[in-house]
Parts: structure tokens; sequence; C-alpha cells
């Protein structure tokens, strides 16, 4: 049988955030869209990331919810007490996942895209081949395309590292081992010991660093940290792994101090990498650089009609950045509407427990650019009220710095229970040039843990 073969304008590579978002808008805007795909239309984000990620994040906080209820008068009667069964949580957080897979094929329909399901290929600069198992490959034909394949998660080069789980992974699990150990230091390793720990999981957690979080405000990261640790994880910094041996449900981890750690499991969450194995890009054309897709300020790779963006491009790697990329790229292509994406002052948060949020610099990058004496630095740190009852910590940190010659705010950063709905209302005000003066006249809302933010001293 011969391949079948179609002509399009656009042909998306990955159907995750910003493939999704770039096809419907280029759909929109009147162009005949084909999107490839060869796992789940969702990516990272709706499949193996933000979204499962997040749900699991609110499962696992009601061990404090609960643990608080009796000092708001909620007299457990319970017998034997609420425990938590991980295996109910984890099927209903995948029920979620795939209500949201289906929903997400229904827009690309309602979008009059059109989903390839199978793994591209580059045949050449605009010919792609789509291998769906052991079917006859489909090829298309684009007058531009769009690589949106993402990134994947990277493991160390030790022995043994195959033995251990990766993020994906864990949201495939019925049961969660007694102990593990996460490895890293950065976004997924916090969120997940917070998650594990909240689930009942002995965590320990190995960070090759001084300090969790490297490249966030450090008082902010050292906060979380302080917090991580009174809640249970032992966290064990200056210290990598080195090999992992054992079987599956009852691995050792060595240490480059000696230490052999014992473990039900092992999660790596050491970074990812862009995700392009396969896509023979050498056909194409396409230049890649470190291993990622470098991309000018439209998108565009060297090859002129092939674009990239999201995290296979390796700039920014949040799924809103991703989506505006997306969405940048077709307005600027097919709706005669040319915008570009602004990388600068992107609020973020890391959904440990507790949470921190940012937007801005860090107060050691404000050193860097403006000085010592060119900022001030500005902080409230105490208990909620919502913890005075229980008597319990963690503190949490609100903190401005200020660039000390116009009193624009440079950075604005967040600890503690909501703090990424908190920054993104504050990333508005930065973004805007905001100075410390007019978030001192900006009226507190009382009684709230925000209004911190415009009551601080000085
Ligand atoms: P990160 O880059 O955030 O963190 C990787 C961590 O692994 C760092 O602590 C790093 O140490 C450590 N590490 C790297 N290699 C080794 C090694 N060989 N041995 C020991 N430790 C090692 O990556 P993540 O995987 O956590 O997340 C990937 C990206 O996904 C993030 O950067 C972010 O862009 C995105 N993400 C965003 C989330 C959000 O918005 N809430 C949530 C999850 C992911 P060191 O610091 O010393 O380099």
């Amino acid at each position: 049988m011969s391949p079948s073969n179609d002509r399009f304008d656009l042909v998306v590579l990955g159907a995750g955030s910003g493939g999704l978002a770039a096809a419907k808008r280029a759909a929109a805007h009147g162009a005949r869209v084909a999107i490839v795909e060869g796992d789940r239309v969702g990516g990272t984000c709706v499949i193996r990331g933000c979204v499962p990620k997040k749900l699991l994040v609110y499962g696992a906080a009601w061990r404090e919810l609960l643990a608080d209820a009796p000092s708001y008068g909620w007299i457990p009667q319970a017998d034997p007490p609420l425990r938590c069964d991980p295996a109910v949580l984890l099927e209903q957080v995948r029920g979620e996942v795939d209500r949201l897979n289906g929903l997400h094929i229904g827009f690309l329909a309602k979008a009059g895209v059109e989903l390839v399901p199978g793994w591209g290929r580059f045949l050449d600069p605009h010919r792609i081949a789509v291998q769906q198992g052991d079917q006859p490959p489909r090829l298309l034909e684009a007058e531009r395309l769009l690589i949106a394949v993402g990134g994947r998660p990277s493991r160390p080069a030790i022995p043994g590292s195959e033995l251990a789980w990766v993020s994906d992974d864990i949201f495939r699990l019925n049961t969660l081992p007694e102990a593990m150990v996460v490895v890293g230091g950065g976004f997924i390793a916090c969120e997940f010991a917070g998650i594990l720990h909240g689930l009942g999981v002995a965590v320990q957690q190995l960070v090759r660093g001084p300090r969790i979080l490297r490249g966030f405000d450090s008082e902010a990261a050292l906060t979380v940290q302080e917090a991580m640790a009174a809640r249970g994880i032992a966290l064990r910094c200056g210290e990598r792994p080195t090999a992992i041996e054992g079987d599956p449900g009852a691995l050792r981890l060595h240490t480059d101090s000696g230490a052999v750690l014992e473990a039900g499991g092992v999660l790596l969450a050491t970074g990812r990498r862009p995700f392009l194995e396969g896509l023979n890009l050498e056909a194409a054309g396409v230049v890649v650089e470190g291993g990622r897709i470098p991309v000018d300020g439209d998108q565009t790779t060297n090859v002129p009609h092939i674009h990239a963006v999201g995290d296979v491009t390796d700039r920014i790697n949040l799924t809103p950045v991703a989506i505006d990329e997306g969405r940048a790229y077709a307005d600027s292509t097919f709706g005669q509407r040319p915008r570009r994406v602004d990388h600068d002052l992107v609020p973020c948060a890391v959904f440990s427990q507790p949470e921190l949020a940012t937007v801005g610099l860090s107060e050691e990058a404000a050193i860097e650019r403006f000085g010592r004496d060119g900022i001030t630095v500005h902080r409230a740190r105490f208990r909620p009220m919502q913890l005075a009852l229980p008597k319990r910590g963690p503190a949490v940190l609100l903190k401005l710095v200020v660039a000390a010659a116009d009193g624009r705010v440079l950075g604005c950063h967040m600890v503690g229970d909501h703090a990424a709905e908190i920054i993104q209302m504050a990333a508005i005000a930065v973004g805007m040039g905001a100075t410390k003066a007019d978030f001192d006249r900006t009226m507190a809302l009382h009684p709230s843990v925000a209004e911190e933010f415009v009551t601080m001293a000085g």
C-alpha cells in the first residue's frame, strides 16, 4: 500500500501546551493545520506534569489540614482514624488526566486541526513521515513546520540509574513505598519530596549543592528548606548519588560521602532535556546547539520556515511561556499580527510545601546587577493567622527587592500558602514598573497575608 500524502499550511510536531496553542490559533487564522503526537494529547503539563502534580499537592496537603482540625474544634470521630490511601488518590488523578486528555482532543476537532497520531520524522525540510506502530508511515507535506516536542527527564550517568523512577513513573504507581530517596534540589525534587512526605512516605532528599532551589532568592529558598526539614523531610545537602543497586522495591543508593541509603524507591529529579530523538533534524537542516533548538525572538530556527517553541528550545521551561510562544508564532505568521513574547519578569512557583513563588530578581541577582548599595530589601516574616490556633510553623516570608535609585520593585518573593496566587497579582504591578511607594500607597486588605506586601516598613 502506498503511503498517503497530505499537504498542510502548518504541521506542528507535539501536542503539548505550546503545540496545541499554536495549532488552534493558526487554524483560527484560517490555516490548514495538522498536529502530530506520538504520546497522549496534552503533553507534559496535562499528562505528567503541572496538572497531576498539583492534584497530588492538594492531596498531600490534607495531612496537615487534618492534623490542625482539632485546634479548630473538629473532633476526629472516625474509627480507625482517617488515613490516606495513595492508590485512591493516584487513580482519581489519572481519571482527571483522562478527562482533560479527552477535552483537548475535542478542542482540536472543534478548531478544525487534524490530529495525526504517531511519531514524526523529518524526511526533508518540508516533509514529515509519521509512524504509528506497524502501520505504513503517513507522509505530511507542509509549507511551515513548528517543532514543539517538549522535553524528557534526564537521568544522571551513574550505574543503576535505570532502576530508579523519574517523575513520569510516579503518576503510574498504584502504591507508594514506605521510604524513598529523592535526588535533586530543583522544582520537581522539592515538589515531589513534599507530596510523598504528605502521603506518608519517609523521604530523604539528596541535594548536590549547599541548599535546595539554586537560582531562587536564597533567603526564600532557605525558608522553604527549613520548613521542609521541620516537617520531617531528611535533607542531605552537599551529597551526590554515585550508584543505585538492588531489586525493585528494595534499592540501595550509594552517595559520594560513602553513605548507603535504603529505600523502596528512588526518584531521580535531576533536570529535563529537549526531546530530539527520532526527529531526524539533519534531514531538515535544523541546527541543534547544546542539545536544544536555538531560535530567535520570532521562534525561528536557522531554517526560515521551521520554528520551535517551548521546552525544546530550553529557554524558560514553563507552560504559560510555551503557550504564549505558540500563540505569538501563529498570530505573527498566519494572523498578520506580528508580536514577540516578553521573556522578562516571568513569574513562577515551586509547589513545594510550603509554596514558593517569585517574580523578578532575587536579592543576589539584583546585587550583581546594581551593586550592594544599589538596592534595598524589605521583608516581613511572621506566623500567618491560620496557624495561630494550631500553634505551629512555618513562618511565611514576603520580600521585596527594590532599586535604590528610583524605588522600582525589582523582585517580589513569597514563601507560604497561596504564594502562587498572590505573586501572580504582584507580577502585574512589577511588570508595570511599580515602585515601593506604589505598593505603600495601596490600601491594605485586612486581615490577609498579602497585605504585608503593602505595609512593609521602609
Ligand atoms: P531543575 O533544573 O529545576 O533541577 C534539577 C536538580 O537536579 C538541581 O537541583 C540540580 O542540581 C540537580 N542535579 C542535576 N544533575 C544532577 C546529578 N547528576 N546528580 C545530582 N543532582 C543533580 O530540574 P527539574 O527536573 O526539577 O525540573 C525541570 C524543569 O521543569 C524546571 O527547570 C522547570 O522549568 C520545569 N518545572 C516547573 C515546575 C513549576 O513551574 N512549578 C514544576 C516542575 C518542573 P544543581 O542545582 O546543582 O544544578
